[in-house]
């Protein structure tokens, strides 16, 4: 910050003042000469590559707003970023990773300072870039996407068992976070987007043993999707349901317990549910979404919808099951559902809810959160309370009943 407020000084006000000096004379000390003189340079101070099934994502961490192009070479095919007066100050290499259609990246240096990076691609790939303005801790990133050309299917988990007669139940698993957007940090390193991922992950297994029900994982890897992307793939097939996964932080560290949320018309039920859906909103932020990348007119216009109702009821339903099975395996943090306004949440003909698993800012619940054996007692407790709801619904049917009707005569329960 520093430094890029002593060069918008050394560049817009040519008549020095003292306090420039001062700020020069500092800054001399803490980055050498080279740095200072020329105003105009710029650094590469990190590099991550996040590989999704349609696209693998390069993402530049940069010390101001850089000047580039990104080109498509062909034959051998390549994608090249030039950037204007930048020095790379990390390494690439241990980037390429398999999986990716990136089979290499190499970077030299003109005469004239310009920084090239050339990414050996493995097949025909059309670059997207778009700069990203520091926010939310992160400073200035140059996005770079290597969008595959084929079709991929939408990331749809294949069930085991097939059920010809009725209509399969889809329920959408969104794991929340993931690539850039690494969500809450617990005291351990810990990392919100791997938990999401692994009890997503879990969570999708036992649905997909269920004859009847089938999951759709919405992100698969760790990667970030678009707040309204996850969405749009969930409406693409054709769930009934949507479970948002998340865990929450807080500065207290001895803060623990599970809350669900779910979309509200009016606005949050509280400040706590405000912020959290702040929070949760600014992941498109920290992950990276081009402006305009995501066109869905039906979020934007869900108010006054009847159906809509009835799916909020049904998720203000899902929402009571759920923290009625998270009870039994641990501590809720708020004994009925809260409300907010979170994009994630924002299929108005899908019954959809948020869950935040527990506190990752607590230690112990950090700790907890990333064992294996807790993980796959909350995707239980998850699929159990979607079960319990869809029985609800008439859409299972009761296993009780069944019972009954099995043994003639049985008395009531
Ligand atoms: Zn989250």
């Amino acid at each position: 910050m520093l430094r890029n407020g002593v060069i918008t000084v050394i560049r817009r006000r040519p008549a020095i003042r003292y306090s420039a000096i001062l700020r020069a004379v500092l800054l001399l000390g803490l980055m050498g000469w080279a740095h200072v003189v020329w105003a105009g340079s710029l650094t590469v101070q990190h590099a991550r590559l996040w590989t999704a099934p349609d696209h693998t994502r390069l993402v530049l961490d940069l010390s101001g707003p850089v000047d580039y192009r990104v080109f498509r070479l062909k034959s051998p095919e390549r994608i090249v970023v030039d950037m204007r007066q930048t020095s790379l100050h990390t390494r690439l290499d241990g980037l390429v990773r398999k999986g990716s259609v990136l089979a290499a990246i190499r970077h030299g240096k003109s005469k004239e300072g310009t920084l090239r990076l050339v990414m050996d691609v493995k097949e025909k790939v059309r670059p997207r870039s778009f700069l990203l303005k520091p926010m939310h801790g992160k400073p200035y990133r140059l996005v770079v996407d290597l969008m595959r050309q084929k079709k991929m299917r939408p990331v749809v988990v294949t069930a085991r068992v097939r059920v010809h007669a009725r209509k399969r139940i889809i329920i959408a698993v969104d794991a929340g976070h993931g690539g850039e957007d690494p969500g809450a940090t617990g005291p351990h390193g810990v990392k919100e987007k791997n938990v999401t991922l692994a009890v997503a992950k879990r969570l999708a297994r036992e649905i997909n043993a269920q004859p009847g029900m089938r999951a759709v994982l919405i992100r698969k890897g760790d990667y970030f999707v678009p707040l309204k992307r996850r969405v749009q793939l969930a409406r693409k097939a054709k769930a009934d349901l949507i479970i948002s996964i998340h865990a929450d932080s807080v500065r207290q560290r001895s803060v623990s317990g599970a809350s669900v949320y779910t979309m509200s018309e009016k606005g949050a039920s509280d400040h706590v549910a405000a912020m959290l859906a702040r929070k949760e909103n600014a992941s498109d932020a920290i992950g990276g979404v081009r402006p305009g990348e995501v066109r869905d007119p039906l979020v934007s216009r869900i108010l006054a919808d009847l159906v809509k109702r009835d799916s909020l009821n049904s998720a203000e339903l899902l929402a009571d099951e759920m923290l009625k099975h998270i009870r039994r395996i641990g501590p809720i943090k708020y004994s009925v559902p809260k409300h907010a306004r979170f994009v994630v949440l924002g299929a108005p003909e899908i019954p959809s809810v948020l869950v935040e698993l527990d506190y990752i800012s607590n230690p112990r619940r950090e700790r907890l959160l990333r064992s294996p054996r807790h993980q796959k007692q909350l995707a239980t407790a998850l699929f159990q309370a979607s079960k319990a709801f869809l029985r609800q619904q008439g859409r299972l049917p009761s296993p009780r009943r069944k019972a009954r009707l099995s043994i003639p005569g049985a008395s009531k329960s």
